[in-house]
């Protein structure tokens, strides 16, 4: 690991929104460093990438990252809610062309071998304090506790918008549905199938060329105790006529069902005058949007310029990147209410 020397911003959490922001105050020659919790990285739910991701990922430099042959082409979609017939949307018309269905772990495993800064894994933030000229951030791991100071700190830390959490700022949660997410043997088309039932919706996609990613997103409210939890994932997925007659799904345990919270969520502001919030911590998206990893990257690159147009003396840079990023959720929020 680089030592690091004086520091400008410190970046806690290494998901999509920190490497991208890490990434951008690279290409700027802004000394920075990145703090995360995982040793290594960790299996995540979210792997839709649609077309449109595409240019980000040529700005940002990472596109050849999807030429492992492990990240499968993505055709389109196919959904049907509240009995109505099978809606198929097929990216063969799009001017991108296909997107991608990420293996998730090796995709970010990749993106952390580009980071270029010094880079503590396996340190998770502990408290975080704000004075006149910058933070400090106490950070440990299993064997070690360091005292980072910079002038900023971006909170990537996704939905535990950590950071912003020490620094008493908490984010508006504005739906409260989770995700019950496992994995079935199986192969299945290169594409996402979504079907309602009452209780939410089914989402299912290839996970490489073996296995298949199944996730039933519901409300708070509607998930039985964890025993009951196989029994109702079976009954929501015969309510789900079309899907059960392409997949099938074997008898459950509770250890392979993983509940993830993936409602929406927002900071009411996300910079103020020493930090910045990216990615899901600052702007948490539906994953029925497909838009949680791209936004993550979108807004690390506008962050990581914003930071570094702070640091040069601009300062209306990071109010600028509020309205871009903010207007892009307003955006999403009226998508969805005219659903
Ligand atoms: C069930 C589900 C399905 C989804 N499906 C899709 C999909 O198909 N397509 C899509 O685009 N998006 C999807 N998403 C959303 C997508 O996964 C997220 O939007 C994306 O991961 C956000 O990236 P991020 O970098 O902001 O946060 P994360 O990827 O959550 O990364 C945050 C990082 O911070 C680290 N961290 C947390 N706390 C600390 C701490 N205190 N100290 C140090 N490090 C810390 C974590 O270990 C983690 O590595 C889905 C989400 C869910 C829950």
């Amino acid at each position: 690991m680089v030592k690091p020397g004086k520091i400008d911003v410190l970046i806690i959490g290494s998901g999509p929104a920190g490497v991208a922001t890490s990434l951008t105050l690279s290409a700027r020659g802004i000394k920075h460093l990145l703090v995360e919790a995982q040793k290594e990285p960790q299996r995540k739910p979210g792997e839709a990438l649609p077309p449109n991701a595409k240019p980000l990922f040529r700005q940002l430099g990472i596109d050849h990252l999807m030429e492992h042959p492990a990240h499968l082409p993505y055709y389109g979609n196919q959904s049907t809610w509240k009995d109505a017939a099978l809606q198929t949307e097929d990216f063969i018309r799009d001017v991108h062309g296909h997107g991608f269905l990420l293996d998730r772990l090796l995709f970010e495993e990749q993106l952390h071998e580009l980071v270029q800064a010094p880079f503590y894994k396996g340190y998770s933030l502990r408290s975080v304090s704000s004075h006149e000229k910058g933070v400090e951030a106490v950070v440990e791991s299993s064997h070690d506790t360091l005292h980072l100071k910079a002038p900023y700190i971006v909170d990537a830390t996704g939905r535990k918008a950590s950071v912003c959490r020490h620094l008493g700022i908490t984010p508006t949660v504005l739906d409260e549905w989770f995700g019950l997410w496992f994995y079935v043997d199986g192969k299945a088309p290169k594409q996402i199938f979504v079907e309602s039932t009452d209780k939410g919706w089914w989402y299912a996609a290839p996970f490489g060329q073996e296995q298949i990613t199944m996730m039933f997103f519901t409300r708070k409210e509607s998930i039985p105790a964890k025993a009951a939890i196989p029994g109702f994932l079976h009954q929501q997925f015969r309510a789900a006529t079309q899907l059960s007659k392409t997949f099938s799904i074997p008898d459950l345990n509770t250890a392979e069902v993983q509940i993830r919270p993936s409602g929406t969520a927002c900071l009411d502001q996300p910079y103020g005058s020493n930090w910045l919030a990216v990615g899901d911590a600052a702007y948490a998206y539906d994953p029925i949007s497909s838009f949680g990893i791209t936004s993550a990257l979108a807004g690390g690159y506008y962050a990581g310029h914003a930071l570094a147009d702070t640091l040069q003396g601009n300062s209306d840079a990071l109010e600028v990147y509020r309205y871009v990023m903010e207007n892009g959720f307003i955006g999403y929020l009226n998508k969805l209410s005219n659903l």
